[in-house]
Parts: C-alpha cells; sequence; structure tokens
C-alpha cells in the first residue's frame, strides 16, 4: 500500500507513464502534437495587459519567434539568456528558442545586475531577451539582445539589439532551418545551488519536460480532466511556473493565465474574471488565502483546486485553507529544479483526508529513503534522506562534474539533500533540509553565495549563513560574522552592504558577531552547530 518493494525502492501508485523515449524528441512539437483539435481554445492570457492567445495563434507566434531567432543567428545548442517577469512573452520566447535546438536560461528578475552577470560568466550566452524594465541590469554585459516590447533603440547599448517587433518580421519572412532535435538534448540551464555551494545550471533536456509534464498532469488523465484553467504567478523563470505550469499544463490543452505583477487582491480578482480553476501556489499565499479576511469578498466558485509547492506547507494551513474554499482541494507537491519541478503531488482519493503530506510519487519516478550512516534504504515511517530516480532527473549541473558527482550517483539516484519518510500510505512527509539551501517564500537563498559577498568586507574575516524559522517567509537568511580586531563595523553596516549587492529576497535579516566560526576538521561550516546555537537562544 506503501508502495515499497522488496528492493528498497518506493515505487508510484499511480498508473505507469505512457512515455515514449523515440517519438516526439522535441518538447515543442510534443507540446503541440494534439493542439489541432483545440486550435480555437485559449491557451495564454496575460492578466497585466489583457492580451490572448489561441492555441493556433500560440503555436504560430512560437514558429515565428524560432525562425526570427534562427535569423539573428541563433543555432542549435547556443544558449539564449531570458531576463523577463512572468508575461505572455517569456513562453513564447522560451519555447521559440528550444524550438530551434538552442538552450534556454532563465534569469530571476529581481536579481542584480551582479547577480545576472554570474550567470552570464557561466552559461555564456549568445543573446540576451529583455524587458525594457530589466534592460539597465544586462546593458553592460557587451552581448547582443532582443528587447520585449522595446523600440529597437535601448539606451546604452553597447552592442546590438533588436526589438521584438522585428524579430517577429525577421520569422515571418523566412522560416527557421531544419534541425534535428534529439530528446536527450538540453532545453534548458535553470539556475539552482543544489546541495551545497552557490548557483549551478541544472542542464533539463527535452525528455526531462517531457516527463515531468506528463507526471504532473497524470491525474488529469485518470480522472478524465479536460480544459482547465491555471492561473501562473509563480514564477515562470523557475521550473515550478515553467516546468508544471507553463509546459505541464499547455502541452494538456490547458490554458494559462500569466500575472507577472502579483499582489493579493490582483489575484482574486484574476481568478474571478479568468474563472480559474487550478491555482497553483507557495506557502506564504497559502496562508494568505487561508487567513484573510478579504477573501470572502471574490467570487472564487470556478477553483477546483489550490496547490501549494516550493517549500514545506503544515497540516493546519492546509486544512483552514479548505474551509475557506470548500469545493476546492487543496492538495500539495514536492519537487526539485533537478527533478525538473516534480516528484510527489497530492494523490486524488487523498484530496482533502492527507493534508501535511507532501503528496505521493507520480508515475515513473521511483524512491528510496536512505540512512546516511548506514547507507541502507528505509521501509516506511522511518526518516531518512529523499532520494529519486527517474526520467525527469536531470542529466547534471553545467560544466560542473563535481558538483553532479556528489549530487546524481552512478546508479542515476538524484540525492535531494532533503530528509523524509513516507507513510503506511504512500504519502511523503519531508520533515528536515539537510542541504545548505534557505527558502524565504520558495526562493532559493544560497548560504555559499552570501558567505562569499560577506568575506569581500574588508572588515570581516569569516562568516556564516544559516537559516531562521519565520512565520511568513518560511525561512530568513540570518548571518554569523566574524569581524577584523578592533572593527567596528555594526549590524546595520554589514545588512547594507550584502542589500545593496543582492536581490531583496535574500536580504540578512539579522547578524550575530562571534570570535570564530565552527568548521570541521576539513574547513567546512559547521552549520548545523550555528542552528543549533540559533534556537537555544530564540
Ligand atoms: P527548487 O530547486 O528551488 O525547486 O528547490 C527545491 C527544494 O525546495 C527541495 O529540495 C525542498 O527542500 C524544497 N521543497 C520543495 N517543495 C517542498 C515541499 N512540498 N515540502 C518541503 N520542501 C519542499
Amino acid at each position: 500500500k506503501s508502495g515499497y518493494g522488496k528492493d528498497g525502492i518506493f515505487r508510484s501508485l499511480r498508473p505507469p507513464l505512457k512515455f515514449s523515449k523515440d517519438e516526439n524528441a522535441n518538447m515543442v512539437s510534443f507540446m503541440f502534437k494534439d493542439s489541432l483539435s483545440y486550435a480555437h481554445r485559449l491557451a495564454l492570457a496575460d492578466a497585466d495587459s489583457g492580451e490572448k492567445l489561441s492555441f493556433r495563434e500560440f503555436k504560430d507566434k512560437v514558429s515565428v519567434v524560432g525562425s526570427g531567432l534562427s535569423q539573428l543567428g541563433i543555432r542549435k545548442g547556443d544558449v539564449v539568456l531570458l531576463f523577463s517577469p512572468n508575461s505572455i512573452y517569456s513562453p513564447l520566447c522560451f519555447f521559440g528558442i528550444v524550438s530551434i535546438g538552442a538552450v534556454a536560461t532563465t534569469v530571476n528578475p529581481l536579481y542584480t545586475a551582479m547577480e545576472v552577470a554570474k550567470q552570464v560568466q557561466d552559461s555564456k550566452p549568445k543573446l540576451i531577451i529583455a524587458v525594457p524594465e530589466l534592460w539597465d541590469k544586462v546593458k553592460d554585459l557587451g552581448l547582443p539582445a532582443i528587447v520585449i516590447g522595446g523600440d529597437g533603440d535601448s539606451k546604452g547599448a553597447s552592442s546590438p539589439i533588436t526589438s521584438f517587433s522585428e524579430v517577429l518580421t525577421m520569422g515571418v519572412q523566412k522560416s527557421a532551418p531544419e534541425v534535428i532535435i534529439k530528446q536527450t538534448d538540453t532545453a534548458a540551464l535553470l539556475y539552482s545551488s543544489g546541495t551545497t555551494g552557490t548557483n549551478k545550471g541544472v542542464v533539463l533536456t527535452h525528455r526531462n519536460f517531457i516527463a515531468s509534464a506528463l507526471m504532473v498532469i497524470s491525474d488529469q488523465e485518470l480522472e478524465g480532466e479536460r480544459h482547465l484553467t491555471h492561473l501562473c504567478l509563480v514564477p515562470m523563470f523557475h521550473v515550478y511556473g515553467l516546468g508544471c505550469i507553463v509546459y505541464g499544463q499547455l502541452q494538456r490543452g490547458n490554458a494559462v493565465v500569466s500575472m507577472g505583477k502579483f499582489t493579493f487582491v490582483r489575484m482574486l480578482e484574476a481568478i474571478q474574471e479568468y474563472k480559474i480553476t487550478h491555482l497553483p501556489l507557495v506557502p506564504p499565499i497559502v496562508i494568505a488565502v487561508a487567513k484573510e479576511n478579504i477573501v470572502a469578498r471574490y467570487d472564487l466558485s470556478s477553483l477546483k483546486k489550490v496547490m501549494s509547492g516550493a517549500a514545506p506547507l503544515g497540516k493546519d494551513i492546509m486544512e483552514e485553507c479548505a474551509k475557506r474554499i470548500p469545493q476546492a482541494a487543496v492538495t500539495q507537491g514536492y519537487g526539485l529544479t533537478e527533478s525538473c519541478g516534480i516528484a510527489t503531488i497530492t494523490f486524488p482519493k487523498e484530496r482533502n483526508s492527507h493534508f501535511g503530506s507532501a503528496g505521493t510519487l507520480v508515475p515513473g519516478l521511483e524512491a528510496k529513503i536512505v540512512n546516511l550512516e548506514t547507507g541502507r534504504s528505509l521501509p516506511p515511517n522511518q526518516s531518512g534522506e529523499v532520494w529519486l530516480r527517474g526520467p525527469n532527473i536531470m542529466t547534471g549541473y553545467f560544466n560542473n562534474p563535481n558538483a553532479t558527482k556528489m549530487t546524481l550517483d552512478k546508479e542515476g539516484w538524484l540525492h535531494t539533500g532533503d530528509m523524509g519518510y513516507f507513510d503506511d500510505e504512500g504519502g511523503l512527509f519531508i520533515v528536515d533540509r539537510i542541504k545548505e539551501l534557505i527558502k524565504y517564500k520558495g526562493f532559493q537563498v544560497p548560504p555559499a553565495e552570501l558567505e562569499g559577498l560577506l568575506l569581500t568586507h574588508p572588515q570581516i574575516v569569516d562568516a556564516g549563513v544559516i537559516p531562521l524559522p519565520d512565520l511568513n517567509a518560511g525561512e530568513v537568511p540570518i548571518a554569523y560574522v566574524v569581524r577584523t580586531p578592533g572593527s567596528s563595523l555594526t549590524e546595520k553596516d554589514v545588512m547594507a552592504y550584502v542589500a545593496k549587492q543582492v536581490a531583496p529576497f535574500k536580504r540578512l535579516h539579522r547578524i550575530n558577531f562571534v570570535d570564530s566560526i565552527p568548521k570541521s576538521s576539513s574547513g567546512k561550516i559547521l552549520r548545523r552547530e550555528l542552528i543549533a546555537k540559533t534556537k537555544s537562544k530564540l
């Protein structure tokens, strides 16, 4: 009943995945395989601008964007960096890029110029696609660019700029040359810090996206659900928005309503206006749905499902949220960028009865719960590190064989750095995170990155960054800092030094000055000790 086998492996309780490794190699042709039969239905809508695209229009535009990019010299394997908030242009560009075999890398719009530059250094894009509001952060990179909504003459450009409308005109004039794309070809480099260190490019193939999409929608198939409408306010630069919502739902023929300028009220208005059926959220927004009185003022009767992912969500909040929207199922999913967004989702028969669990394994994915001391796999109800294996698991970290070796073992298991257990019904409960990663409202904050930054301050000799539990954000980063002798550096100084260089969600919330940072004999920061020290003071 739990899916646990004699070989120590948990398998999905869902019907097997219908997934062919050979046909429909390209994730874009796969996405449109049945779209003729619903060509006039809504594919994408933009809740900010009101623009709409039917599946026919969406398909045509993706192909034109692909051709336009070819005219600009983009070839198979070239990396294109996409720097945009959620909008209908973001998927158009993403699919345009991957349709010609090029590789998309997406960047959080909240990133500072310095943070984008780091990703540029690592991923080496040939071209940047940005919106005018973000242009300032990339204009000095010296790379050719496309500006969405810009006039082709963006200020301060040090390299050729093309407007998006010019790209469309070029794309209409001449189609892209035929390229052969294999399922094993890379489609995207999405950045994650993984279990340790700073950001790395997670290499995701066309197969990873197709497999993940089929896993995400497997329950829709089981229950015969069609033509749903998802509101996508979770970011499209992240695999949750890009893989699970945009790609997963569009390839199923569901509509996606994009929201770039999120406020809680705009979300409620959009649910009403677009008759949203599925609402994928992150825990802080689920908490607001459960608690904010304003929710009662809106007609949310179209909602069939409220989903939570990207960070843990407790039983009580799930229950409260379900009471608030009685006709909707409140579900939870768990996944990583490295698993192309998905691993477990609430099982249909357990909706609104198994609160607190992160769900059960999606089809086609295997899991092990491993005791880190003995290396043995554990049966139900015992906690260990969660390992995952299946066609959605990344092929590795971009140009980083060492990090890849530490995370993906020879048998193909992804070591997630999350601690959890499966119960007797196959429900996964995540109990702790043993990797370094901090998650602020679902956003990744890699401690090693902040520690590196702190060490660039002339009056800081050592630093350790850890998470502090927070009711609203889930976790916030705080730092232990060792100053140079005689330094009069204050908490405020340190916080300001970091704040001006990082995205707002990475800002430090507290600084503790100490004489030394606890380290292992190999020099690794003992974050657990710092966490225990912080807890004892709370
Ligand atoms: P990311 O690569 O940004 O998607 O981050 C993946 C990490 O987010 C996982 O390894 C978990 O630590 C955390 N996470 C995602 N979903 C959940 C969940 N439902 N419960 C607990 N942690 C989660």
